[in-house]
């Protein structure tokens, strides 16, 4: 089914899950023909690509300033709600592991001083006159 406007066209598409999405495509010049997700880098594959600034463009519509930290490609466009909601997705994973691994760091630093502190009363605090 699609729907045909001015500037703009709506594809609705039901997923295997039976979820209903609308895919909207503009036709206007600022509009980018991506063909990945937003988050991965058209320059250099990286998949560290972030949202730098962002406005809402109009009702479901975001102008985002995009950037590579890896490459330093960067980019101006305006994107759908669904790519700018994929493109959160991503973002939220990777604070999810930047987080664990904060977490994972946080706790072999706290074994290690428990080591230290242990090692502390053996050597100094427990001698052999308290006996
Ligand atoms: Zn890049």
């Amino acid at each position: 089914m699609s729907d045909s406007h001015d500037n703009h066209s709506v594809h609705r598409i039901v997923l295997p899950s039976g979820r209903k999405i609308e895919v909207v495509r503009f036709h206007d010049d600022l509009t980018e023909e991506r063909t990945g997700p937003l988050h991965v880098c058209p320059s250099c594959d990286s998949h560290l690509v972030q949202p730098v600034d962002w406005a809402e463009a109009s009702e479901e519509q975001w102008d985002l300033l995009l950037r590579c930290p890896n490459c330093d490609w960067s980019d101006e466009g305006i994107y759908d709600q669904r790519s700018v909601e994929e493109l959160e997705e991503h973002l939220d994973e990777g604070l999810a592991e930047l987080l664990g691994d904060l977490q994972r760091l946080t706790q072999a630093n706290m074994a290690d001083e428990i080591d230290r502190f242990v090692a502390a009363l053996e050597n100094d605090l427990i001698l052999p006159e308290d006996f």
